[in-house]
């Protein structure tokens, strides 16, 4: 199975066309789409083309076609193609991330690192022959000469929905998994960033897995509702915002299958005096406007404890005036724009609402404008003091390059601020002291804690998940969780008379 791998792409070379892949084959999607669009110069790269829901029924009978033989692989064969996989993405680093920052707008470096990320999945999922092992197991003589054994089986075909954000590492969240068990998969990537799903799909290609085991239909609402209510999909992984969520939670299950939605965010980094400012401030500031602040795992507020308040606010000015806007391919560029004109547009508005709510703007990057690139959604680094839980701006999740900074007397005023809104997705606290760290991760009520770390992204072989809006269902992504999602536990008892 091990191949030679061909010399890469060039690259800069950026897909022109859109395709779906189906059963091993690509093809467009036969409905009206839209252009791809590069946020930092508003350049047209390509059009999708989306799928209709007879594209998509092709697609899921292709795959549900190709479960048969696909479950009798043995798992230690599947995951052959995960160890090539993984090499034919390495090998196409460069390009995938070349494409990823022109489409998406974020550095380069950050694409080869979310890009990373995700083959980090790739690499815990060529280690399911093991995790099946541990999820099943025998017990002897549950009666008097009979066994029990629980066994782990795939399902069928799953399908995943995924966000703009990260268009590399979240469609990996789930692929290498759902394959590995023995399942089929569909991947229906955001249509505003389908190029690096194209080009791994590519890198899918090269690996040759069996015809109908992976496919990508491109799309967008009725794309997704047709997978939802199609009766060859077992189960749905989503990523996404939070109404988008709840609906293909509901709706999914409404069609009996299983669900794993994510949902959005609002994260907060509490500092409390005994913090190390010299370090958590960095972390701060990465946390709120790398990625151009559209990060799930974004803090973007930060709330201060007690007296580290002025000399926090004073390190915050410093290192905010300090980034450089840009766009994404150039090496100097700290924050690239945001993915459209319309996202930009709602962060202006939240910003000027929290004015008039009283917040006070003390770096103001409304208005910038990027000399080489005048059509680029640029917003420039915002950071706004005096932010109160009562405004809007500290109940919703931002998505763009703004910190708030609110001022609370105790570390348990800033837990009640935290606690106060609706999402759950991830919280940090910066401080010395293991007393406050602890209370903090006892009572603050989010999926991933992070204590003087900005962005608590948990590692391949951890689950990722979030609580309250920011999830629904049970079982999260990534790791062992993956493993009891995307299989279904049988249980055989045997008892022998001769
Ligand atoms: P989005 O909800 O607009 O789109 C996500 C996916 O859903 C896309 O593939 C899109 O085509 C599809 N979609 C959009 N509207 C739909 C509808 N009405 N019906 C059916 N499908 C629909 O999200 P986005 O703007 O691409 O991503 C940003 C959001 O994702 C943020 O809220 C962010 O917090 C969240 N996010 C969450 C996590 C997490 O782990 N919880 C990770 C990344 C992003």
């Amino acid at each position: 199975m091990t191949r030679k791998h061909e010399q890469p792409p060039a690259a800069t070379a950026i897909p022109d066309a859109v395709r779906n892949y189906v059963g091993g084959e690509w093809a467009s999607g036969s409905a009206d789409g839209q252009p791809v669009v590069d946020p930092a110069t508003g350049e047209r790269l390509a059009d999708v083309p989306f799928s209709s829901a007879d594209d998509v029924d092709r697609a899921v009978r292709t795959a549900n076609d190709a479960f048969e033989e696909w479950r009798r692989t043995p798992p230690v064969e599947r995951v052959q193609y995960l160890f090539d996989l993984k090499h034919e993405l390495e090998a196409r680093e460069e390009q995938i991330a070349h494409a990823l920052s022109r489409e998406h707008g974020k550095t380069v470096e950050e694409a080869r690192g979310e890009l990373r990320r995700g083959i980090e999945n790739v690499e815990v999922a060529t280690g399911i022959p093991n995790m099946l092992r541990e999820a099943s197991g025998t017990v002897e003589d549950v009666a008097v000469g009979m066994d029990e054994t629980a066994v782990r089986q795939p399902l069928g075909t799953f399908a995943a929905v995924t966000p703009f954000n990260f268009p590399a590492m979240i469609p990996l969240w789930f692929l290498p998994y759902a394959v590995a068990t023995g399942n089929t998969f569909v991947l229906k990537p955001s249509e505003k960033v389908p190029l690096t799903a194209q080009l791994i799909f590519e890198a899918i290609e090269a690996v040759e897995f069996p015809d109908g085991v992976v496919t990508l239909v491109n799309g967008g609402v009725e794309t997704v509702d047709a997978l939802l209510e199609h009766d060859g999909i077992e189960g749905v992984s989503f990523v996404g915002s939070t109404p988008v969520a709840r609906h293909v939670y509901e709706t999914a299950a409404q069609h009996g299958k299983r669900v794993q939605a994510q949902g959005g965010a609002k994260n907060f980094a509490v500092v409390t005096p005994s913090a190390e400012l010299d370090r958590a401030v960095p972390n701060i500031v990465g946390s709120g406007y790398a990625n151009a602040g559209q990060r799930c795992l974004a803090n973007d507020v930060v709330v201060a404890v007690g007296d580290v308040y002025d000399e926090l606010r004073g390190a915050l000015v410093d290192a905010v005036e300090d980034l450089t806007v840009g766009r994404g391919l150039d090496e100097d560029t700290d924050v690239g724009p945001l993915i459209t004109g319309a996202s930009r547009e709602r962060v202006t508005e939240l910003i000027a609402e929290a004015v008039a709510e009283g917040a006070e703007v003390v770096v103001d990057g409304r208005g910038f404008e990027h000399p080489d690139y005048p059509d680029g959604n640029f917003l420039g680094p915002t950071l706004l003091a005096g932010v109160t839980a009562d405004m809007e701006i500290a109940q919703t999740e931002i998505f763009g390059p703004v910190l708030c900074l609110a001022a609370r007397p105790s570390l348990d005023d800033a837990i009640e601020m935290v606690n106060g809104t609706e999402y759950g997705n991830a919280s940090s606290i910066f401080t010395e002291d293991g007393g406050e760290a602890r209370q903090y991760r006892y009572e603050v009520d989010a999926g991933n804690i992070g204590v003087n770390v900005g962005v608590c992204a948990p590692m391949g072989f951890f689950h990722f998940g979030g609580t309250k809006e920011s999830f629904f269902g049970d079982l999260h992504a990534q790791g062992e969780d993956a493993v009891a999602f995307y299989t279904d536990k049988t249980i055989e008892i045997e008892r022998w008379y001769s």
